[in-house]
């Protein structure tokens, strides 16, 4: 290895993308469409039309297959993008291995992880058509910081209902949320209805990201002026991320390399489509061989051990069926630290390719995962987000299966986030103190018994 490889492939903020690459233009395998959680079939724009923006909507069932970046966004994205390309040189020497290893490091953010791709796009769309105030859930904090900040950028309210014993547990996000301006509440609350009828059962109700979603979504379709958003699964918020891997194939290609594998963790979804759908552009129009890994924790196993079938978007039964690798809506994950990786579904879009052999995916427990972040921390000197650990523990196996087949493997994968928010993962895990969870396979049985009777 020569002192002239590059490690750090950066780009001035000229070179951030011009559009979003839509992959519903490419898609080599049908995604069945979204059903009415009611009546069972197709929904429409007129039923989403209370909780997101027209032009939201529209991209969601676009089929351009790139879609511009307005200027007022790219404007927004220049305060941290591109985002730096890195090659894990001295994690490569610690494993001894011939593979070459890259990362795109999303965690340099202002809030630290991708998710302010989708929320500053979102903002901005909503802010255009007139809408004053947008409300969300937010489990431990990463989503509603990124939507706190857009929403500050675009003179927007913002809403946070936080599932309480995060807001309890967790201040420091809360904290961040409320220095953008965000209005953060210990959800379930008694300011809707949803909320309340769960208090009336249970006073002491720790909440769960789906009541939440259920008391954002009510307050969004209460008032004209006020909308919803989400920070990943859904189509647009998938393609609003694309300008991760947009960036990485140039970044690449100045580095003189190409990937023989694309790696991401996966909670909804969004951060691997990012970085994963402009190289499976590539593939499917140049016919290479790049492969595709999507990673899980055994403790939300949706692609490993979920069924691709029809299932609701949250717990209550409110939002939309949509064919997915599902646990089932009833599904409730065990308190891992990887807190953004618990739901109990995955984009539709990721699951069509999952099921049509184009998208691998492999689930670690815990300790494994925490291991990896370790010996990465050590020698790349960055404590990654306790999701993007998954991520590095699969990208270590890639490495060490190349050192045993002598073979030169080019790896690429997706810092999503920093660490900095879950020291206290980090300081279970140094105290020996982290549990593994495999989920067991008679709960998943149980789970999928109540999946909705319909489609196919
Ligand atoms: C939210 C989050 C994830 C998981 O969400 P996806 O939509 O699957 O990307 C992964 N990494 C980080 C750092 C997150 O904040």
């Amino acid at each position: 290895m020569s002192t002239a490889d590059p490690i750090r492939i950066v780009m001035s903020d000229k070179e951030i993308p011009e559009a979003w690459y839509n992959i519903a233009a490419d898609m080599p395998v049908p995604v069945p469409p979204p059903l009415h959680p009611g009546t069972g079939k197709p929904i429409g724009p007129q039923d989403l039309a209370p909780l997101f923006a027209m032009e939201l909507i529209r991209q969601e069932v676009a089929t351009d297959r790139f879609i511009p970046i307005p200027e007022p966004v790219r404007e927004v994205y220049r305060l941290w993008r591109p985002t730096p390309l890195m090659r894990a040189r001295r994690l490569e020497q610690a494993l001894d291995t011939p593979a070459r290893i890259y990362y795109k490091y999303e965690g340099v953010s202002p809030v630290g992880s991708h998710k302010p791709n989708t929320a500053v796009a979102q903002a901005y769309y909503n802010r255009q058509e007139g809408i004053r105030r947008l409300t969300t859930e937010t489990g431990a904090g990463q989503w509603g910081s990124a939507l706190s900040m857009a929403c500050n950028f675009f003179g927007l309210e913002c809403k946070v209902y936080m599932v309480k014993v995060s807001y309890q547990q967790k201040p420091y996000r809360r904290v961040l949320m409320e220095s953008f301006g965000a209005t953060v509440v210990p959800s379930p609350s008694l300011e809707t209805e949803a909320g309340r009828s769960v208090l009336a059962g249970d006073p002491d109700s720790p909440g769960s990201l789906g009541i939440a979603i259920s008391e954002a979504v009510e307050e969004a379709v209460r008032r004209e002026d006020v909308h919803y958003s989400l920070g990943s699964v859904l189509n647009h918020v998938l393609m609003h991320q694309t300008v991760i891997g947009e960036e990485a194939l140039k970044q690449m290609a100045l580095a003189d390399a190409y990937p023989d594998v694309v790696i991401g963790c996966v909670g909804g979804g969004s951060n691997f489509a990012g970085l994963a759908f402009p190289f499976l552009r590539e593939r499917l129009q140049k016919g290479l061989k790049t492969r595709f890994v999507a990673v899980e924790p055994t403790a939300c196993p949706s692609l490993t051990k979920g069924l691709y079938a029809y299932d609701y978007g949250d717990t209550v039964g409110m939002a939309p069926l949509v064919k997915m690798h599902t646990l089932g809506h009833t599904f409730v994950p065990a308190g891992i630290h990887a807190g953004g990786l618990r739901y109990h579904g995955m984009a539709p879009q990721i699951s069509a390719l999952v099921k049509g052999g184009y998208i691998e995916a492999v689930a670690y427990p815990q300790n494994p995962v925490f291991e990896a972040a370790a010996l990465f921390t050590r020698q790349e000197g960055i404590l990654p987000a306790p999701e993007s650990a998954h991520a590095i523990r699969a990208a270590i196996d890639e490495a060490l299966k190349a050192k045993e087949a002598g073979e030169a493997r080019t790896i690429l994968f997706n810092l999503s986030g920093h660490g900095h928010f879950d020291l206290g993962a980090y300081d279970s895990y140094l105290r020996g103190q982290l549990q593994d969870y495999e989920y067991p396979e008679d709960k998943v049985r149980e789970a999928l018994a109540v999946l909705p009777k319909v489609g196919g």
